[in-house]
């Protein structure tokens, strides 16, 4: 199956893939349709390098992000179970040959504990995450941490979603993760670039790149409806990972009826205990991790691309107008991070700014905060979700579930700054919209916000 996902020979001939100044601008046009573009397209694109084709590709970018996307940005946190490991990814500091880190796995009051601190801070969406150690992490684990999570009240809040990133599963095992009431299931394939994968993962489970590469498939085989890919930049040529991720997206599409719900871009950081990650051997710079999201947002634009906290501030902020959808804030990357007793970190995070900091300034842009995880809780997912993304009416649910999460936000755990700016931008957003009786629905379901109701969606 490996062969039919990734054609490794097809890449390396689309790698060089150069145009005329025509063709590239008739791409560029023909991508406002919003029907993706082809793979040497991707490849024509990714190849740009002169700014004036740079900067015709990002306005078109984010003009696909405002249609698809509005000014919505949802937020999650991510929470770290386990830093136990087997395997010995040369970049990451949870690797087993890293012995002098401090590794910790969560007991359940732990895991509830670090919920509880999350939840403090206004989120409704945790990404759980876990180093691959089957004596450590196993399934029986993750039920019962799931099951906890779920059960936890705090002021207005609670956790509404929880998606997972934890080492690939069985279709067996995928079976049981589906009946835990997750969102996405997560997992990256870091390389798709067989060599370099091989050098990067000498030992362990994680070894084997036709077992990484197939997780997807057992993923929906088991009954997932929402997967996450991604890859971790730094490792091999930026061009190649863009164009397998993309033809790992459309081989899921046509064998599953439905492409990955997301694609996350890691870009490797620093980690201790890890060489690789100080001195990554293709580092990726800012311009090309920009042109890497503006192709990624042409080429698939109703997948969700999610930026993490490894991006420093000011950068994240350039990035999101050129195609970003989800992006995590407060966040800390080891398990017991939100609490005192705390565990070594996997890597560094660039972005070390509060969840309210961070909304301040997504609000003094412009930016719609949401915490919105109606989709999945109404069942809208897999191609249900797809088949009412593309002809656009899923923006009449996106939209009020934004600001009506958002005010939520505001009157529960926003600081005074944030408030402020906060109800600017939801007054503003209130009187844009054309659809009367669609704004008084939502003046209707803002005053019972106001007057203590909670969770309402659409
Ligand atoms: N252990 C599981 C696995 O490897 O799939 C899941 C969790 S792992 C902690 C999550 C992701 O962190 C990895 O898939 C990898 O892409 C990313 N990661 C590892 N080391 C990193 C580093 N130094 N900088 C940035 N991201 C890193
Ligand atoms: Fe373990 Fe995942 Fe880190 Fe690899 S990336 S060492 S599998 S935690």
């Amino acid at each position: 199956m490996a062969n039919a996902i990734i054609n490794e020979n097809q890449i390396n001939e689309l790698l060089d893939q150069k145009a005329s100044q025509a063709e590239i601008d008739e791409i560029l046009n023909n991508a406002l349709a919003l029907k993706g573009i082809s793979l040497k397209e991707a490849a024509i694109l990714l190849n740009i390098e002169d700014k004036e084709n740079l900067n015709k590709l990002y306005k078109i970018a984010k003009l696909l992000k405002e249609k698809i996307y509005g000014s919505r940005i949802v937020l999650f946190a991510p929470l770290y179970l386990s830093n136990y490991c087997t395997n010995n990814c040369l970049y990451c500091g949870f690797r087993f040959d890293n012995k002098s880190i401090k590794r910790k796995k969560l007991t359940t009051d732990e895991a509830i504990s670090e919920t509880r601190n999350i939840l403090q801070t206004g989120h409704k969406r945790i990404l759980l995450v876990a180093g691959e150690d089957t004596s450590q992490c196993n399934l029986d684990y993750v039920e019962e941490l799931i099951n906890k999570i779920y059960e936890q009240k705090l002021m207005n809040g609670e956790v509404r979603r929880l998606n997972i990133n934890i080492a690939p599963l069985s279709v067996e095992e995928f079976q049981r993760l589906s009946t835990f009431g997750i969102g996405t299931y997560q997992s990256f394939q870091e390389t798709y670039h067989p060599e370099i994968y091989k050098e990067m993962h000498p030992h362990g489970l994680k070894a084997n790149y036709e077992w990484r590469l197939e997780t997807m498939s057992r993923a929906l085989e088991g009954g997932l409806q929402d997967v996450g890919v991604g890859a971790l930049f730094g490792l091999a040529d930026f061009r190649f990972e863009v164009l397998a991720l993309l033809m790992h997206s459309q081989y899921l599409e046509k064998t599953y009826g439905v492409g990955p719900h997301t694609i996350s871009i890691p870009r490797i950081e620093p980690a201790e205990g890890s060489d690789i990650a100080s001195a990554p051997p293709n580092a990726i710079t800012d311009e090309n991790f920009k042109k890497i999201i503006a192709v990624l947002r042409l080429a698939v634009p109703y997948t969700g691309i999610i930026l993490s906290t490894r991006e420093r501030a000011e950068f994240r902020r350039e990035l999101l107008e050129l195609g970003i959808s989800q992006i995590s804030a407060g966040s800390k990357t080891n398990p017991g991070g939100y609490s005192e007793e705390k565990a070594t970190e996997q890597f560094l995070v660039g972005d070390t700014r509060s969840l309210d900091e961070v909304i301040l300034e997504l609000a003094t842009d412009g930016y719609l905060p949401s915490f919105c995880t109606s989709c999945y809780r109404v069942g809208r997912v897999g191609k249900d979700f797809m088949d009412l993304a593309k002809p656009g009416l899923i923006q009449l649910f996106c939209q009020p579930n934004a600001i009506l999460t958002f005010k939520e936000y505001l009157i529960d755990y926003a600081g005074e700054n944030t408030k402020l700016k906060g109800n600017q931008l939801i007054n503003r957003f209130i009187s844009d919209l054309q659809d009367s009786k669609q704004k008084e629905l939502l003046l209707k379901d803002l005053k019972r916000i106001e007057e203590g109701t909670r969770d309402i969606y659409k």
